[in-house]
């Protein structure tokens, strides 16, 4: 996917860049709105390709993720140490999301609203009990078919954490397995994102020959609370989970990171940058093997905080942007929801606008054809987005090898900036 040799046009963020251009300029020529309905197919083209991966990808990913944790008791104690700072952390992500939301309020005033189209209502779980309720399914392979993520990710998660319990015999059996079906997941999404120019095009040409240029200001919005939201997780919330839970120095952390911080940053794929990371963190920052192998790979597919701060704030976003009423328990829903969605996101580009529609579908917009033409106009402006985001998804993984590191009593973790 991301390969340094290529020339520059060769490289799928400048396609997608050229995509958009193209699009918009198509989009915006006095035939715009007839040239939207021509080519809009190909957006919808797109759309349907990733919504056909989101549930093969996040049933394998989660799995895989989870299950490949090993087994044993002292692997158990780690793993609910490990997990706690997970969900701690992607939870302070979401709700920083949240508060971003309510302080930008991006989609207020999207044009798509002015055109005369009937706001949608959203779909709100009633209380929390009901939200909690909606997680545990009552039957697996109805909730595959009818694309209820939540009822998925609940499963997966609990499937995965029973086959760490197995003897090596079995679970060995199981995890190649999975492993072997999350290659071919992982083949199958880099193959769909390389259509990606071509679907941003389709759904640039609609999106701009229908409500011109005005969406681009709310974009910009959306793209400033989403930044502020990432900035603030790494420059505040991680720093002090650092110090607090470790009693790590935050800023001799940063400076050790700093290499797998710019490979995440350029490849935009945690999973690309799971080897520096490890590397580094063993020999820089100075956690055991035993620790860092465990808690690293783990959260490269499960820990994505930055993809859980874009995940509720890009779903309001939406919500908002079509005129819908958002109340405090859709907030709620989203914040949950986009906890769990970052979970089930795959550790490569542009994953987290994939399972968005987790999150739109929760709330009821997920097949709605005005919400997929704001996804398509946020997957065009994506790519900075993501690379930031995936700095901070592996410095959050950097930081739980850290902190899990001291809770085992680790000496000498962080003790120096190494060169
Ligand atoms: N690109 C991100 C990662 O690999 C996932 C995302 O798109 O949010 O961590």
């Amino acid at each position: 996917m991301y390969n340094p040799e290529s020339p520059w046009y060769g490289r799928l963020h400048w396609q997608v860049f050229g995509a958009m251009l193209l699009g918009i300029v198509i989009g915006y020529s006095p035939a715009g709105g007839f040239f939207g309905e021509y080519f809009g197919w190909l957006g919808t083209l797109f759309m349907r390709l990733l919504k056909m991966i989101i549930v093969p990808l996040v049933v394998v990913s989660l799995i895989s993720g989870v299950a490949t944790a090993g087994s044993g008791r002292l692997v158990g104690r780690m793993f609910g140490k490990t997990l706690s700072y997970y969900l701690v952390s992607s939870f302070l992500a979401a709700l920083t999301g949240l508060i971003l939301f309510n302080l930008f309020n991006p989609g207020r005033g999207y044009p798509i609203v002015d055109s005369g189209t009937q706001p949608p209502e959203l779909a709100t779980p009633s209380s929390a009990v009901d939200l909690l309720l909606d997680i545990v399914p009552t039957n697996f392979l109805a909730s595959a078919t009818a694309g209820d993520m939540l009822g998925i990710i609940f499963f997966c998660i609990v499937f995965g954490v029973a086959v760490t319990t197995l003897p090596e015999g079995p679970r060995s059996k199981v995890t190649d397995l999975i492993d072997a079906l999350f290659r071919v997941m992982m083949a199958l999404t880099s193959g769909i994102i390389k259509l990606l120019p071509i679907g941003v095009f389709g759904l640039m040409v609609t999106l701009v020959g229908a409500t011109g240029l005005r969406s681009f200001g709310n974009l910009f919005q959306y793209a400033a609370a989403l930044g502020s939201g990432l900035a603030i997780h790494f420059f505040i919330t991680l720093p002090l989970l650092l110090y607090f839970w470790g009693r790590v120095s935050p800023w001799r952390h940063a400076m050790n990171m700093r290499e797998p911080l710019l490979v995440a940053f350029s490849t935009s794929s945690s999973a690309a940058t799971l080897p520096v990371t490890l590397k580094t963190v063993r020999e820089k920052v100075g956690v055991s093997n035993r620790v860092s192998s465990f808690t690293l790979p783990m959260g490269a597919t499960v820990n994505m905080d930055g993809t859980a701060i874009m995940e509720c704030v890009g779903a309001l976003f939406i919500a908002q942007a079509l005129g819908a009423e958002i109340g405090v328990m859709t907030q709620v829903a989203v914040v949950f929801t986009a906890l769990l969605a970052s979970i089930g996101a795959a550790a490569v580009p542009s994953a987290g606008l994939v399972v968005i529609f987790i999150i739109l579908s929760v709330i009821g917009i997920g097949d709605n054809p005005e919400a997929l033409l704001i996804v398509g106009a946020m997957l065009s402006i994506d790519r900075p987005l993501d690379m930031a985001r995936t700095a901070v998804n592996v410095y959050s993984d950097s930081c739980a090898a850290a902190v899990v590191g001291k809770w085992e009593g680790e000496e000498g973790i962080d003790e120096k900036i190494a060169a």
